[in-house]
């Protein structure tokens, strides 16, 4: 992987500190799980860390250290994976504007607890992101907390508005990763056109909500049977074909970075497919929502199950999982997006879209690894130097002389989805009450513990 241009630059991006941590945390006999370092074992061995960085990896890496002085933390696990921390490309956190659904320190702390070190914000926030203060005073705030590393994404045109394009320069100088109008879709040809243009100029990823908004007015789910069958107005597969096909074509065009947000059908998985084979720069997402349910979940009106774009039937499903398995879908990111309960116990048509998801990713896409649908190293693969090349952020990894971005993770625990235990300060999500196997034990971010959950 190529530098980042701005990896060495002395801006406002949000870089690692170095040596935060000055005591010594040991892995014992850990399986440590990182296909870009080269382990995908699963023999258990030894990870220390010192100083904020991981020194040493190996059997018996830390012996010595056993029964050793004090200043030493053992944790050991039998069986537990050690993974390089997460990355999440999408998620909402809400500041500024709507804080009683989210906000930097609970949206980071939500993140913690999933496993994520590195989060990506939308912009669409109240005002919108598009301006370097804005995006200065994000980075400022979650630097006091701490806590994982926020990583705002500008917005691609002023206000959201589709129309004249923000000054990502500015906004790039201020830290942010990518550009992207999140929650509207950049349908204008030409303001599309000079957007990726304007985005390569440095280097920036170009994120697309990819909606025809004329093709979806009104619509309350995926268009199909089940929205025949409840009398609701759909939103059909074409409008967001329409728009990834398009947007292929001006990237092909004029030579970007673009990347599809939540990419939701079977045909936009053909076209990015087909674009890729043929060598243009395009990447996407897939949220665990998307990979996990069909518009049959939003059952009697369930307006936990609605969401932007919406659940498709069980052949989009299967299409994105074989796109994710087989790499032609790069990453995973939760589009994490709180609603507080009067946004979602109305009726549907008055319902917010989204669904939480920093905390629950890992567990819930743990079961399509059991299933034998995605396997492990992809996951991994697809949470962390994925999103993290995409972003053009350094990936956290599992390697001597690395910083101690990590996630712990029990794979064989067993437990129930409950609001109660939810650091999100929103509860919006149709899995509550769903078994799930596997769960986050410790998140480390420079070599600082951010989370550690070691209830059985
Ligand atoms: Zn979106």
């Amino acid at each position: 992987m190529a530098a980042h241009p701005l990896d060495d630059a002395t801006g406002a991006r949000y870089t690692r500190a170095s040596g935060l941590m000055t005591g010594t945390l040991v892995f014992r006999r850990v399986r440590p799980i990182d296909p870009a370092a080269g382990l995908e074992s699963a023999e258990e061995m030894d990870v220390v860390v010192e100083g904020g960085r991981i020194t040493r990896i190996g059997r018996d890496a830390a012996a010595n250290l056993v029964g050793a002085e004090r200043g030493v933390r053992f944790v050991e696990r039998p069986g537990a994976w050690l993974l390089p921390g997460l990355v999440d490309l999408h998620a909402h956190l809400r500041e500024p504007g709507a804080e009683g659904k989210e906000d930097i320190a609970s949206g980071l702390r939500a993140a913690a607890a999933g496993g994520f070190v590195d989060v990506c914000c939308m912009p669409n926030t109240r005002p919108v992101n598009d301006s370097r203060a804005i995006t200065e005073m994000l980075i400022a705030k979650a630097r006091a907390q701490n806590g994982a590393r926020l990583h705002p994404v500008g917005a691609i045109t002023v206000g959201q508005k589709g129309q004249e394009l923000a000054e990502m320069a500015d906004m790039r100088e201020g830290g942010a990763v990518a550009v992207s109008d999140d929650g509207r879709c950049v349908t204008n040809s030409q303001v599309m056109r000079r957007a990726l243009e304007y985005a390569a100029t440095f280097d920036l990823t170009v994120i697309q909500h990819a909606e025809d908004h004329a093709l979806t007015e009104g619509a309350q789910m995926h268009e199909g049977a089940v929205s025949s069958r409840l009398g609701l107005r759909g939103w059909p597969r074409v409008a967001e074909d329409v728009i990834v096909a398009r947007d292929l074509l001006l990237t092909e065009y004029v030579g970007a970075r673009y990347h599809v947000a939540h990419l939701s059908t079977e045909g936009a998985v053909r076209l990015l497919r087909e674009a890729k084979s043929r060598g243009i720069s395009a990447t996407a997402e897939v949220t665990p929502h998307h990979l996990l349910l069909t518009d049959e979940a939003i059952g009697l009106y369930d307006a936990a199950c609605k969401v932007n774009p919406p659940l498709r039937e069980a052949r989009d499903v299967e299409a994105l999982r074989g796109a994710l398995a087989d790499g032609t879908i790069d990453c995973v990111a939760t589009d994490h997006a709180p609603h507080g309960v009067l946004d979602k116990e109305v009726e549907l048509a008055e319902a917010a879209p989204g669904i939480v998801g920093l905390e629950l990713c890992v567990p819930l896409l743990l079961g399509l690894v059991r299933q034998g649908v995605l396997p492990l190293s992809r996951l991994v693969t697809s949470l962390t130097t994925a999103p993290a090349r995409i972003a053009g952020i350094d990936p956290p990894s599992l390697r001597e002389g690395a910083c101690a971005d990590l996630v712990l993770i029990d794979p064989a625990a067993h437990w129930t989805i409950e609001a109660t235990r939810m650091k999100s300060k929103s509860t919006n999500t149709p899995f509550l009450g769903k078994k799930v196997q596997g769960r986050v034990l410790m998140t480390l971010c420079e070599g600082r513990s951010l989370h550690e959950d070691w209830e059985a």
